[in-house]
């Protein structure tokens, strides 16, 4: 990996985290990617249309990966 992709991942990462998103290393720090191990991740909690659930979104910056945990259950 080159600087300047280091430095366009930080810079990807710091628009998302302003657009709403935390990294799960702040509130779950063993929290990895099934598919690459990296801790590399964002999440934001979105709510569904009519209200009455929330997903988790998870975003992946190790290999790009997006995917949903419904959190209807609590
Ligand atoms: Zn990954």
């Amino acid at each position: 990996m080159t600087d300047k992709t280091a430095d366009d991942l930080a810079a990807k990462r710091a628009r998302w985290i302003s657009a709403g998103w935390k990294p799960t290393k702040a509130s779950n720090p063993n929290f990895k990617c099934r598919q690459c191990q990296s801790d590399d991740i964002l999440f934001e909690l979105s709510k569904s249309s009519d209200g009455a659930y929330d997903d988790y979104h998870y975003h992946c910056f190790g290999c790009d990966r997006d995917w949903w945990v419904e959190s209807s259950d609590y």
